[in-house]
């Protein structure tokens, strides 16, 4: 195939352990998925329809120099467990979700948030406000071969050495199984897929030069820095 100029190079994730890295297709993200951290954004609990939107492939980020995204005074965290699929299909059933998972990480689901809360008001898109570059660091997936499907594992984020967010991936409105489901309804999955599974209560801003630790139990960690 010949291009008039170099395509981009696909977005990619290391695996930790290999030398393979897993090819990222799109990156999805369900929001509103901890109730307390629905409380505190001001919504209602009561379980509905999930919401999606999705980053782009290249937004998410692997060195620990995070740069900030300009455009915003607000710009937020939000710590995520993250799923990967190795395997696609549509309408998937919840029973069969997992065996479509190929490993876990955690990340951050960055926000501009002054610029979110100006899109929900004027019924607008949020691809400013989340899709921006480098708006989803991620840590090394772990193969589920290696640290198994959680259902229950500690989510938290310290910025500066100070606790911001912590919860439980049981406390997930949808869990992951319902999120595949779900999602598959709408699009057809492919191998290659990223999930971002929502965050918990916390959420607040970060500034150049803070420094944060978010882990995923004892099976990921994501260590940066706002530069
Ligand atoms: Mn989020």
């Amino acid at each position: 195939m010949d291009f008039p100029f170099a395509p981009p190079v696909p977005a990619s994730l290391p695996i930790r352990g290999e030398a393979r890295r897993f090819p990222v297709h799109r990156v999805y993200c369900i929001g509103r998925n901890y109730g307390e951290h629905v409380r505190e954004m001001g919504g209602d609990t009561a379980r509905s329809t999930p919401v999606f939107f999705m980053k782009p492939a290249d937004a998410l980020w692997l060195e620990s120099d995070v740069p900030h995204p300009g455009a915003t005074s607000d710009l937020h965290h939000e710590v995520e467990m993250v799923a990967a699929l190795h395997r696609g299909g549509r309408d998937i059933a919840a029973g069969d979700a997992l065996d479509h998972v190929y490993g876990y990480g955690v990340g951050l689901d960055l926000t501009r948030r002054d610029l979110q809360n100006r899109a929900k008001a004027d019924g607008a898109p949020w691809d400013s406000a989340k899709g921006f570059d480098a708006s989803a660091p991620v840590s090394a997936l772990v193969p589920a071969g290696v640290c198994g499907h959680p259902r229950q594992a500690a989510l938290t984020l310290e910025v500066n050495g100070a606790l911001r967010q912590q919860a439980d991936i049981a406390q997930m409105i949808w869990t992951l199984p319902e999120i595949i489901h779900e999602l598959s309804r709408l699009w057809t999955l492919q191998p290659g897929d990223v999930i971002f599974t929502g965050t918990p209560a916390g959420v607040g801003p970060l500034a150049r030069g803070d420094r944060w630790r978010a882990a995923l139990g004892a099976i990921a960690t994501l260590e940066g820095r706002l530069v």
